[in-house]
């Protein structure tokens, strides 16, 4: 460790305050994660030996040994894999990927050490030791606990083998499910030689399609024009719901639809009888831990439980059903106004809901950017956030080292104006370096360093349009929202008041009430004075026509029933085939498909409709019995906001006494806390779906 070159790697410097992003380079990820590796077995290796020692185990040589060690990956490795995202290049990635097993490795052997899960479960099972520690401190052990359990590390030999052995044919089936439906989706094109059969299809869409065609034909094959043809379609979101939005042949809409939803459920793709051997090996694995079902499994790291997420589902769908059925009422109207002579198909709703909606709203992203400069986005977010929180927001560029010159970096002050956080935004998108959409990550968490406590440092990360000339960052209304939602992330990491690193910020927040501060600050784009404090024309000065304001209003709620309905459709059959579904029983999974779809589709459902074969989300990705989560998140955001609304949104004082209300329980218990607590904390009751209802215009 005393070679000139590791002395000075950046990503050994473990001084305070951000990481020097300006001087890390890509030659200095192998050494500099070696060392890492190295140091981490060494002082695992130690901890483990002193649990095993006649020492008892206490909170000091476990957690807070744990919580040291993994001090240092937040300077070595939480870098690297940032400037993965934003600083990408051939030779990063290299570097990365040369140690990446080797890390992901460590990490595991990390988290399912025995002496050190023995020596939790001691201080848990300890009255005495138990009743020493805090409510977080409570947290944070049986959270270790129960992961390194969720894991196997409590089963019996004989169970543990059969338990990994399902582990490893789960995660073969997962891929075998999304390979299929990436073969069937490559399977499957639609060429179209006639311009009459394209007649009114985005430009953006024949470009795309010509293109698509072009990529595939011989070398010695004429390629096509986007304006002439042939135009090839295919499966892949981009073509395909475009297509169906804007194609004015039904036949091919049609076409084009049944292979959609019947993706990979024929033949040798076919994944049905994946999706029954995934079923019944994940209640299985449920069972060997104990647990009645695989949904009962799933929510023990969650926030709801089965129950409370089955009355969401019937509260919002008894609310949709009727607006869900004006909504297809309305589409009826237009499409047999539009000259369709016959009842409508699943392949004409996208259609008829696309003219509905350029009927109804005349708003399109280049009227709203030029009220929407980047700069005053920002001062009207950090305003709102001191008039809600208390808190300070300065500029501080210059201050900190970072990895491109737009990078911009931010200050934190609490409301006795001492230091509280601070901040990262890289706010334009950067094609060549750059991973696209838009991301909080944690730079430096809140922790005790040495005693000292260390403040949060977090990522904002956005892919907005880059100034032009001497024109700013004109943002559409949409990276408006996203800015508020990752900032709303960002003040739970920052505004934490927790000092352990396993529960600090968003750390061991359970995962469907990680949303919460990220939507809730997405409802004050909404807000009237909000919203029009900021929105000014940037050569004129002038304000944002009332007109579009309404406009952006009337959209939210634009065909929110059946939005609501067609989520619940998805969320409802997740949680059915992972809580009561049996696959020995007298139905299959397609015909309990079709059962929840028609509680949920005002138009009878397709039978021939197989749209699970392709469901990624819950078979091939992290969804499982969690597919609710996305509604859960809006259920609790909605009503946090509705608290505002009770207090009065233009009585100031109320705005900001329920905003320290809110800054207290949500943004500081972070990870230390039950998320049910807390938002009861905030709340005084358990979350309620009226505030969504009213919010979509479905009460
Ligand atoms: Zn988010």
């Amino acid at each position: 460790m005393s070679s000139p070159s590791i002395a000075e790697n950046p990503l050994l410097d473990r001084q305070p305050g951000p990481p020097p992003f300006d001087r890390i380079r890509p030659e200095h990820v192998q050494p500099a994660v070696r060392v890492l590796l190295e140091e981490t077995t060494v002082g695992l290796e130690k901890l483990e030996s002193n649990l095993e020692g006649p020492t008892a185990a206490s909170w000091s040589n476990t957690i807070e040994a744990l919580e040291s060690l993994g001090r240092n990956w937040e300077r070595t490795w939480a870098p690297v894999s940032h400037l993965m995202g934003v600083k990408n290049s051939e030779e990063l990635r290299q570097a990365h990927d040369a140690v990446l097993a080797d890390v992901v490795a460590l990490g595991l052997r990390m988290r399912q050490s025995k002496p050190i899960y023995e020596a939790l479960a001691h201080i848990r099972n300890d009255d005495q030791l138990w009743r020493q520690l805090d409510e977080t401190q409570h947290r944070i052990i049986s959270k270790r606990i129960r992961d390194a359990e969720l894991a196997g590390i409590a089963l019996p030999e004989e169970q543990q083998e059969r338990f990994n052995k399902i582990a490893e044919r789960l995660s073969q089936l997962s891929s075998d499910f999304s390979n299929h439906v990436l073969d069937a989706t490559k399977a499957w094109e639609l060429v179209l030689d006639d311009p009459v059969d394209v007649d009114g299809l985005p430009a953006s869409l024949t470009l795309l399609a010509s293109q698509s065609f072009n990529d595939q034909i011989d070398d010695d094959t004429v390629p096509g024009e986007p304006d002439t043809g042939p135009w090839r379609f295919t499966l892949d979101a981009p073509s395909a719901m475009p297509f169906l939005q804007h194609s004015r042949v039904p036949r091919l809409r049609e076409q084009l639809y049944r292979a959609f939803v019947t993706r990979a459920s024929q033949g040798k793709l076919d994944n049905s009888p994946l999706i029954d051997e995934i079923l019944d090996l994940r209640r299985e694995r449920a069972t060997l831990l104990g647990f009645n079902t695989f949904a009962e499994m799933s929510v023990a790291t969650k926030m709801a439980d089965v129950a409370d997420v089955e009355s969401m589902f019937e509260l919002l769908r008894e609310a949709s059903w009727e607006a869900g059925q004006s909504d297809l009422e309305d589409l009826q109207r237009l499409a047999t106004a539009g000259g369709q002579d016959r009842p409508l198909c699943h392949w004409d709703l996208a259609f008829w809901a696309e003219r509905l909606r350029e009927e109804r709203f005349d708003l399109t992203d280049e009227q709203l950017r030029p009220y929407f400069p980047l700069q005053r986005v920002l001062d009207g977010l950090f305003e709102l956030a001191g008039r809600l929180f208390g808190i300070t927001v300065d500029p501080d560029d210059g201050q900190a080292p970072t990895w491109h010159e737009d990078v911009r970096f931010f200050r934190i002050r609490d409301e006795n104006g001492q230091p509280a956080a601070s901040f990262y935004l890289d706010p334009y998108s950067r094609p060549e370096d750059k991973r696209g959409g838009a991301w909080m990550d944690e730079c430096l968490s809140r922790r005790l360093v040495d005693g000292q406590l260390q403040l949060p440092v977090a990522h904002l990360v956005c892919n907005g349009t880059p100034p032009v000339g001497d024109r700013p960052s004109l943002m559409t209304f949409r990276e408006v929202e996203t800015l508020f939602h990752e900032f709303g992330h960002g003040l739970q990491h920052m505004l934490t008041n927790v000092d352990y690193a396993d529960a600090s910020g968003i750390n061991g927040v359970e995962w469907d009430a990680v949303e919460l501060p990220s939507q809730f600050m997405e409802n004050w784009c909404y807000h009237r004075a909000t919203l029009m404090g900021i929105a000014r024309h940037f050569e004129t000065e002038e304000p944002l026509p009332e007109a579009l304001f309404e406009n952006l209003r009337r959209a939210r709620t634009y065909r929110a029933g059946s939005l609501m309905l067609r989520q619940l459709n998805f969320g409802m059959l997740d949680m059915y085939l992972h809580h009561q579904y049996d696959p020995a029983g007298e139905e299959t999974v397609l015909e309990a498909q079709q059962r929840i779809a028609a509680r949920t589709s005002p138009l009878e459902p397709l039978p021939e409709n197989r749209f699970l074969c392709g469901f990624q989300h819950i078979f091939a990705g992290g969804y499982a019995a969690g597919y609710y989560s996305y509604k859960w998140a809006e259920v609790l955001s909605a009503d946090a906001f509705s608290a505002f609304e009770d207090a009065g949104l233009d009585d100031e004082q109320a705005v900001a006494l329920t905003g320290r209300r809110f800054r207290d329980t949500v943004l500081a218990s972070g990870g230390g806390r039950h998320p049910m607590d807390v938002f009861r904390d905030f709340r005084g009751r358990e979350p309620s779906t009226d505030a969504l209802l009213r919010h979509t215009g479905l009460a």
